[in-house]
């Protein structure tokens, strides 16, 4: 693997280390920030106020771009999904949906994932890698400039999701990383505030998060409201069983500013989890622990050769009408992306019809 420091991943602070050790003035940092994360350059090339010898010192030693475009897929609804591989040949995907207020990047915290959720097709990948900060950030850069065009601005601001391949709370440091070098002004200047993080319910790093002062806002999977069926459709559950679960989200909960709220999110099997019983159960066990979070209800993406079918919509509407009667606030999701394996547990860098051309070009 390419030795060479990955500079998307470094902080303003790091990259001052690395210029001073080559012996260069110090606002060629800030110079390489606004470049890789202000102007959103792929390439030593592009930066062309930065001097030529010192490009290529900087190339022996470093890269800005590791990751790379194998396929771009448009789905009808205009979800794109992108199929990248890292320096050591691993897919990584990360999906942009356009929205009417804000469009919202989705990442992937890990190559593959290591937890064994029955529902969803990246599990069937298995843990690959964790990503680094760096892999992190670059995906939410090629999804920015194929949308948009190379470092032009966003038009609304974007809002980005951890909820592509992995569990990012086992990807907590790099995760964080990322998030404070995308947060910086001079660079993306996305900050913490316009990111949801969502976890399968790893614990302590919720408890963790909840001692954090600038951190995204979170949401965490449920899909089944008692441990028994749980155990089966999680199998974090047994690691973590629903009560201790509880007990942290109680605990992040109160850590909330006025106003603030967190998500649960409930993925919506045919015939496995959306009973009307279920309904008053999940919403029992919310109201049990006091908890004024809301629900998002997401329709199953159904993926060969997942055992599993969406709910269908009166399902749904009647899940959600008794979840409301007991007081607990519940969305429908509208999947988006279906059709080119973009949506939520379909990530397993299939391939399927719809590509666009490899290089990345403006909509
Ligand atoms: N590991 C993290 C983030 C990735 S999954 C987590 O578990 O939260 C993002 C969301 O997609 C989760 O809420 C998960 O329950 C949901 N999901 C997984 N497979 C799905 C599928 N096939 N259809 C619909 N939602 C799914």
């Amino acid at each position: 693997m390419d030795k060479r420091i990955h500079l998307t991943g470094l902080t303003q602070a790091e990259l001052t280390a690395l210029v001073s050790e080559m012996n260069e003035p110090s606002y060629r940092a800030g110079q390489i920030f606004a470049a890789v994360h202000g102007r959103r350059l792929r390439s030593f090339d592009e930066m062309t106020d930065l001097p030529k010898d010192f490009r290529a010192r900087l190339a022996e030693r470093a890269s800005v771009s590791t990751l790379k475009v194998e396929s771009r897929y448009l789905s009808e609804d205009g979800t794109r999904r992108y199929l990248l591989k890292t320096e050591d040949n691993l897919p990584v995907e990360a999906v942009f949906i356009p929205e009417e207020r804000r469009d919202t990047i989705c990442f992937s915290s890990q190559s593959g994932c290591p937890l064994q959720c029955d529902f969803c097709l990246t599990a069937r990948l298995g843990l690959l890698r964790t990503l680094t900060a760096g892999e992190i950030v670059e995906q939410i850069i090629i999804a920015l400039n194929d949308a948009y065009g190379e470092g032009v601005r966003t038009p609304h601001g974007t809002n980005l999701v951890a909820m592509g391949a992995g569990e990012p709370f086992l990807a907590f440091e790099p995760l964080m990383k990322a998030l404070r070098i995308m947060a910086d002004p001079k660079g993306l200047y996305i900050v913490p505030n316009r990111v949801t993080v969502s976890t399968a319910g790893v614990v302590p790093r919720i408890r963790e998060l909840a001692t954090v002062a600038d951190r995204p806002h979170l949401a965490i999977s449920l899909a089944a409201p008692t441990d028994e069926l749980r155990d089966v459709l999680m199998p974090i559950n047994k690691k973590w069983p629903l009560e201790e679960l509880m007990a942290a989200c109680k605990e992040f909960e109160r850590s909330l500013k006025a106003g603030e709220r967190f998500t649960f999110e409930y993925v919506m099997l045919d015939n496995v989890n959306d009973s009307d019983e279920q309904a008053r159960q999940l919403a029992n066990l919310l109201n049990r622990h006091n908890l004024r979070a809301k629900v998002n209800l997401i329709p199953h993406n159904p993926a060969e050769p997942l055992p599993y079918r969406p709910s269908s919509p009166e399902r749904v509407e009647s899940f959600k009408a008794i979840l409301e009667s007991k007081g607990v606030q519940a969305y429908v999701r509208r999947p988006r992306g279906r059709d080119i394996y973009a949506a939520c547990g379909q990530l397993a860098a299939r391939r399927t019809a719809n590509t666009l051309t490899a290089n990345p070009s403006p909509v």
